[in-house]
């Protein structure tokens, strides 16, 4: 058995397993009896997950192949490659809490490079939270047992047969009267569901959708954001597809954390004592909307703006392009929930508490303006207003201009703003000079180019000369040789515990030094046995 991941998004992976003659896509539901013919003989020797260390000792068995059995209460004996087998994972779910709890220990034993597999658990209303939370391989055992009870399976919930009787489910199972066909249909095509939305970096946006029809797995989902920490080192740092900020969970999704967090703790503003802020717009990135164009025609940059937003809070100008800001989407209606201008307005509130401006001027409406003065109330400033509606309207800008009479005008400095957010560094610009067209720029130094901006990602891509600038973090530390591609798990040997997926790393070697974009989170790379850690984009031998 030989298995290949290829797309991960936060614990949910995808890929390729192969049996002797057939390759699997997976998250997959197969028949394990043949896949696994060792665990036939082992058939009621469950061992509850509750069960106490010594009980799971003396009872536990092993099949002595694939797959290896792991329990919360156990030392993990599984190793990379293995496939590990969580017996009785069904009856965790009507416990999230617990099932948090258990997940978290049993994923932080087990090697991340393992397939995971969820014996009679899954069914068509459940697979996505499953798969979500990192299980990869499921069994027909569940919807048999519906079937076996004349339950009729969907992917929004289980409902008896008479109910549905007239339905006009079109599947082949249905056409030929056979529920048990039907029921196995409905797994296999929600695993479809769910494998797309994986390979596209969508599977949270999904959860979010599906696991309104079962209040334990909303549950769940809560519970998974509350261990941030464990779940932002498997959240990647950038993505190509949109964020959709649809839910309330939204506020709470580990990426929306981390860049709230990172604006607060790492990212550096300009010089500037004036700031101004702003609505966000529909169109990303900010600045080629046509509101976004008047703004910046009426500052011209005697202020620095600040753009007030939902759910990530505030993006400063130079950080409009950084994911998820220029990757965002939210249903605009004017209306902030109270939990949005709580979160919000504290990020405001810490925001300039740590940064302290002559002048601040409020050019919102609605919701926004709303959080701006909760904001200011909390942190004792005191802020001009410019309008209390239309700010894209001629009247608001042209108070907004008088407003900034006189101001001295300030240096346009993405690059600073951005190097700070990314790499933590106060990068000092003024021998800078920069070319391209928004948002494709490029950042040079004594005509030698040192950073670009990658116009999918939104990040600063540096080149080895950009690394140079940048004096240490985001190195992945390589054995003695020179890469001729990509860096594959055996050969890393140290990596930056702050790397996450999608991060831009230089690796570090005795013979070579290559930039690129890391494949897997730091962790991973430390606690894996294969696969690619590291993307290179260019190598230099040394
Ligand atoms: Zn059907």
């Amino acid at each position: 058995m030989k298995t290949d991941i290829r797309h991960r998004d936060g614990l949910a992976r995808s890929g390729t397993l192969m049996d002797k003659e057939r390759t699997i896509l997976f998250p997959a539901v197969i028949d394990t009896d043949t896949l696994f013919p060792s665990l036939r003989p082992m058939k009621y020797t469950n061992v509850p997950l509750s069960a106490d260390p010594v009980f799971v000792a003396a009872h536990l068995k092993q099949t002595g192949s694939q797959p290896v059995t792991i329990h919360p209460a156990l030392d993990n004996p599984a190793e990379s490659k293995d496939c590990v087998m969580v017996a009785n994972w069904h009856t965790a779910l009507p416990n999230p809490r617990q099932y948090v709890n258990w997940l978290v220990a049993l994923k932080e034993k087990t090697p991340p490079d393992t397939l995971w597999y969820a014996p009679a658990c899954a069914l068509p209303s459940n697979a996505h939270i499953l798969c979500y939370s990192g299980f990869d391989l499921f069994d027909y055992r569940a919807v048999d047992l519906s079937t076996a009870q004349k339950i009729f399976c969907t992917a929004e919930g289980e409902f008896p047969v008479p109910a549905i009787k007239g339905a006009g489910c079109s599947c082949e199972g249905c056409r030929t009267g056979s529920l048990k066909d039907h029921n196995r249909n409905a797994l296999e095509r929600e695993l479809v569901t769910i494998r797309m939305f994986i390979t596209h970096g969508q599977v949270r946006e999904l959860v979010e959708a599906r696991s309104r029809f079962h209040a334990p797995h909303v549950a769940i989902m809560r519970h998974l954001d509350n261990r941030y920490e464990f779940m932002e080192q498997s959240v990647p740092v950038v993505r190509n597809s949109t964020l959709r900020a649809n839910s309330g969970e939204s506020l709470n999704r580990p990426e929306v954390r981390r860049f709230r967090q990172r604006v607060l703790d790492r990212y550096i503003p300009p010089p500037a004592d004036v700031a101004v802020l702003l609505p966000c717009s529909a169109k990303k990135p900010y600045s080629l909307s046509q509101s976004h164009r008047r703004f910046r025609n009426t500052i011209a940059s005697r202020a620095h703006e600040l753009i007030v937003t939902s759910p990530l809070g505030l993006v400063p100008r130079e950080l409009e392009t950084v994911y998820p800001a220029m990757h965002y989407d939210v249903p605009v209606t004017g209306y902030w929930d109270a939990e949005e201008c709580a979160v919000v307005s504290a990020v405001l509130a810490h925001y300039f508490r740590k940064h302290q401006y002559r002048r601040v001027i409020a050019h919102l409406e609605g919701g926004a303006f709303k959080v701006a003065e909760m904001a200011a109330e909390a942190c004792g400033i005191t802020l001009e207003y410019s309008c209390r509606d239309h700010p894209a309207g001629d009247e608001a800008l042209a108070n907004l201009d008088l407003a900034l009479a006189g101001e001295r005008r300030l240096k346009d400095d993405r690059l600073h703003g951005m190097c700070s957010y990314q790499f933590g560094i106060d990068l000092d610009t003024r021998s800078f000079s920069v070319r391209g067209r928004f948002p494709e720029f490029f950042y040079s130094r004594n005509n030698l180019q040192c950073f670009s901006i990658d116009t999918a990602t939104g990040m600063l891509r540096p080149t080895i000369d950009g690394w140079n600038l940048i004096p240490d973090g985001y190195r992945v530390t390589i054995d003695n040789f020179v890469p001729e591609g990509d860096i594959l798990v055996p050969g890393v040997e140290n990596a930056d515990p702050q790397i996450r997926e999608g991060d831009e790393v230089l690796v570090v070697g005795a013979r070579a030094i290559a930039t690129g974009r890391a494949a897997l989170p730091a962790g991973e790379m430390l606690r894996s046995r294969r696969g690619v850690a590291v993307r290179v984009r260019k190598i230099k031998r040394v």
